[in-house]
């Protein structure tokens, strides 16, 4: 029987999910939200072919990190391996959400990256909206593409796909999904009346710390590297 826990993380995903449904960033049947167990080698994902507007706690499937169903109902989302690969590799990421948010994902068909043209972009999610490789979808090799593009930052976009962002609390996982959608929507306009200029590298270094210590969730291996070379 699940625990009153468990069913807290359910209901939590759920409000995730309908927040941004409601915020526009995905569609029915698109995208996926997931919050880890706690410290458990388990998450709760939302089912495949989503509704996000009926969506119920029960239709939340509860998984094991190596695949194994551990709720009866729905099939979990297609891209739950994409979730797991990156709460495999970062112990302190709490919940992950992909979008296909529109201007994000024009920026990702045309493959490019946001570079860093507003502060708050480093705040949060600690550099640049990097692009990833092209990773085939509902597969491993997705999950590594976006670790890859993700190095030490929360949010990065999937070539010809849309939007991964984590973060240590599903609160922190939307905000970040909103913002990319913002921020791709600002860079998109910027280049259509002319060129965007980056915010200089020494007025980001002040943000370090504030991104280290409230949001960044990458693993501890990863902490000697230079921020944008990871
Ligand atoms: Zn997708």
């Amino acid at each position: 029987m699940a625990s009153n826990k468990e069913d807290q993380l359910r209901m939590e995903v759920v409000k995730g999910a309908k927040t941004i449904y409601t915020k526009g960033l995905v569609e029915a049947g698109e995208g996926n939200v997931s919050l880890r167990n706690g410290k458990k080698e388990e998450l709760f994902i939302t089912p495949s072919f989503n509704q996000y507007d009926t969506l119920k706690k029960e239709e939340i499937v509860h998984l094991n990190f190596d695949g194994t169903p551990l709720s009866a109902g729905k099939l979990p989302s297609t891209e739950a391996k994409m979730h797991i690969a990156i709460y495999k590799s970062r112990s302190k990421a709490q919940a992950v959400i992909h979008t296909h948010s529109t201007f994000a994902t024009m920026l990702s068909i045309v493959q490019k990256s946001i570079p860093i043209i507003m502060e708050e972009m480093y705040i949060f999610l600690g550099g640049p909206i990097d692009i990833s490789e092209f990773g085939k979808a509902h597969t491993e090799e997705i999950g590594e593409v976006a670790l890859n593009a993700l190095g030490k930052k929360n949010a990065a976009l999937l070539a010809n796909h849309g939007v991964i962002v984590c973060g240590k609390s599903l609160d922190h996982a939307v905000k970040f999904a909103e913002l990319v959608e913002k921020l791709a929507k600002i860079y998109w306009g910027a280049l259509q009346i002319g060129e965007p200029k980056i915010v200089p590298e020494e007025h980001l270094e002040r943000f370090q710390k504030l991104f280290e210590t409230l949001f960044a969730n990458y693993p501890r291996s990863m902490r000697r590297k230079n921020i944008k070379n990871p």
